[in-house]
């Protein structure tokens, strides 16, 4: 059994807290050397007295002055602010295993620190990905780091092929990869019914719990739109390999087919802390606190093609990754800008895909050849994005 000492970027989402319920059950297993937030002091006050990192990090300065107010009593924690160390927590000599698990492009920065410093990184923060493709997959090759999926879909794909041929579709005898969708709480929805969906809908979502953003991206299907991107890195293929699949009770994960004609499925509850589990462990298997499966339960499985009139944001992302250089960049912060004014009444639910095809159209495609020039069109995306909503809403 192999000791794992773990930096949780992210520790009070979804994600974190799905990793910390993993952890919790491993006590011999898996030592936590670092947590971090952004600004929730009082949550995290909480987990660092359970959990009792060497180091506790909130991206927020000042609530890093509060949360070290409220650890003043517990010395051996050192509590640190701002996204320097952030990075410094992912790179730390003393963790080996690295939970990406922060929301959004706030993530890449932290999340390439890990992979430069070559550790076992669990990608949950697909946007990184999204937003530097090439970059990130170069900068794991030329680190050695372990890349290992998060995501249920990809999680499930890399559960479904030879390990050692993960970038290798080709030589693993691979012909496509099925990825399946729940299709999200709005998939029965009229498109007029669509303009008048609330955040509080959209944030429910019918099978799985997650944080409020990949909710909203699961109602547009931009969430099935950034995972096609993700897997197409991840698994070195195009969108003309990878088919969607909207399968609405989530207990296939995702597919792969190969050139015999056979098609593995990876299934389960629909429960993040599988996929946790697996990348914490790997390849060992160990206790994740799912309920088993029960196909009597379920009954039946089914399949529809998504449907990109009424959900354009599959679309627009497999544009963006054939159109390549910034343009995934830009598609996903202007899709973070859409998502926050939608989420704060500022932006109807069917004008999402219109301010990200509308700020795509802005910005000339540039070769991405540095995470400087990755930086510089997201941060103008987002300018761009809250312009076209001002045009909006006006
Ligand atoms: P969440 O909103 O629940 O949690 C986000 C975490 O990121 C929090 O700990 C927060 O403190 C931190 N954070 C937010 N903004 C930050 C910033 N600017 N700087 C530093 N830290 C910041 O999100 P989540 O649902 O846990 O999702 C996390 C990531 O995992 C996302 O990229 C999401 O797409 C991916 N993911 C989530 C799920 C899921 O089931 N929740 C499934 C697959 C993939
Ligand atoms: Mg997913």
């Amino acid at each position: 059994m192999v000791v794992r000492r773990i930096s949780l970027l992210g520790a009070t989402g979804s994600i974190g807290l799905s990793t910390l319920d993993v952890v919790r059950r491993h006590p011999e297993r898996f030592t936590v050397h670092a947590l971090t937030a952004n600004t929730r002091a009082d949550e995290m006050a909480v987990l660092c007295r359970e959990f009792r990192p060497q180091v506790a990090v909130m991206a927020c300065p000042e609530a890093a002055k509060t949360l070290a107010a409220l650890l003043a009593d517990v010395p051996d924690i050192q509590v640190l602010g701002g996204e320097e160390s952030l990075c410094e927590v992912a790179s730390a000599p003393e963790a080996d295993t690295v939970m990406a698990a922060i929301v959004g492009a706030a993530g890449l920065s932290p999340t390439l620190a890990a992979v430069r410093a070559g550790k076992r990184v669990l990608l949950a923060n697909k946007e990184a990905l999204v937003m530097s493709g090439k970059l990130f997959m170069d900068a794991v090759a030329a680190s050695g780091a372990e890349l290992l999926p998060i995501d249920s879909e990809h999680n499930a794909i890399f559960q479904c092929m030879p390990a050692d041929k993960v970038r290798d579709p080709e030589g693993a005898g691979i012909t496509r990869i099925l990825l399946t969708a729940s299709g999200g709480p709005f998939r029965e929805f009229s498109a007029e019914r669509l303009r008048s969906v609330t955040p509080a809908q959209a944030c429910a979502h019918p099978n799985w719990s997650m944080g409020q953003k990949i909710s909203v991206d699961s109602a547009t299907l931009m969430n099935k739109g950034l995972e096609l991107i993700e897997a197409c890195w991840l698994f070195n293929t195009t969108p003309r390999n990878v088919e969607v699949h909207v399968h609405p009770e989530s207990i296939i994960h995702s597919m792969v087919e190969y050139a015999d004609g056979s098609v593995l499925a990876q299934m389960g509850s629909p429960d993040m802390r599988t996929p946790i589990a697996n990348g914490l462990a790997w390849p060992e298997r160990i206790d994740a606190g799912v309920a088993p499966l029960d196909l009597f339960a379920i009954g039946r499985f089914h399949f529809e093609r998504p449907d990109l009139v009424r959900f354009p944001c599959l679309r627009l992302a497999a544009e963006a990754f054939e159109a390549g250089g910034t343009a995934p960049a830009v598609l996903n912060a202007a899709n973070e800008v859409a998502v926050a004014a939608f989420l704060a009444g500022d932006l109807c639910f069917a004008d999402i895909p219109v301010i990200i095809e509308r700020t795509l159209a802005a910005i000339a495609v540039e070769p991405a050849n540095s995470f400087d020039i990755i930086f510089a069109r997201d941060a103008e995306a987002r300018i761009r994005a809250r312009e076209q909503i001002g045009l909006l809403t006006v």
